[in-house]
């Protein structure tokens, strides 16, 4: 199941088309995204049951971010092996969390501007939260999970280093510094969700490539170590860390500019292409 926002509502994405959910359930389910996931194993039911019938042609610029409004974003420093060592930090023992604001999050095509000379590119899978998950185990994360997406953890360098100490969760925080989409996809559809390729692009030059399988810590084990502290709640999204091709890492470092397109992409999830403007 692929469940995206198609002009603000709750939608299927089948086929090239997109289901309407409110009105093709008669209401049973809400046409609000954000309002899904209590009812989310009825909506793989329903979506199962009913087939690929009544899609209506979309354009991508009606998609926005799956979920725009949850309780809490989680996001996971430092959980690439060589995204660790060219930022010249050991791997960690633990995972290294921060917060992006939910006020960053943005469409998968939406039009980020960039607030400064050091906007840097972080491309990684997403997670979204369909069950509470409190203190849960490796081997039952999994089943907590609505399912996966692709963004793009941007960071502002300049903020996030100012001293005395670093000051992540602002500095990856402007608006616009979270697109998250096209589409929130259930593991089901994946052949292996704990091993899947993802890139960064400025317009056609590659700039990043991975596999999640080389995630320090992997999605069951962040569900377990995060609920270990905070209870997990529906419709909450984790951002878990980036491969490394990170511009700050380069020598001489390198950042975004203005008059580009930031492609991100995860095979079998889809792609967010992000336009750029200077300040
Ligand atoms: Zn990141």
């Amino acid at each position: 199941m692929r469940v995206a926002r198609v002009s603000g509502r709750l939608s299927l994405l089948v086929g090239n088309g997109a289901v309407d959910v409110h009105a093709a359930s008669d209401g049973r389910f809400p046409a609000d995204p954000d309002a899904v996931f209590d009812q989310w194993d009825e909506l793989r039911e329903w979506a199962g049951a009913r087939g690929n019938h009544g899609a209506e042609p979309y354009s991508r610029d009606q998609l926005g971010a799956p979920v725009l409004n949850p309780k809490q974003v989680f996001a996971i420093g430092l959980n690439y092996r060589d995204h660790a060592a060219e930022s010249g930090v050991a791997v960690p023992s633990a995972p290294a969390v921060f917060t992006k604001f939910a006020t960053c999050l943005t469409g998968p095509y939406d039009t980020v501007q960039l607030p400064s000379d050091k906007v840097d590119w972080e491309v990684e899978l997403v997670v979204v939260i369909g069950r509470r998950a409190w203190q849960v185990s490796e081997e039952s994360a999994w089943s907590h999970v609505a399912g996966l997406t692709v963004g793009q953890d941007l960071s502002e360098r300049a903020v996030q280093l100012v001293g005395p100490v670093p000051q992540f969760s602002l500095g990856k925080s402007y608006p616009g510094f979270g697109p998250i989409g096209p589409a929130i996809v259930t593991s089901d559809e994946l052949a292996d969700p704990d091993d899947l390729s993802l890139i960064c692009a400025l317009d056609e030059e590659l700039l990043q490539k991975g596999r999640t399988r080389d995630m320090v810590f992997s999605v069951s084990e962040l569900i377990a170590r995060l609920s270990a502290v905070c209870p997990l709640l529906p419709g909450d999204v984790i951002f878990t860390g980036t491969p490394p091709g990170v511009g700050m890492a380069r020598t001489p470092a390198r950042y975004l500019t203005g008059d580009t397109t930031l492609v991100s992409a995860i095979d079998g999830i889809g792609e967010l292409r992000n336009p750029l403007i200077a300040k």
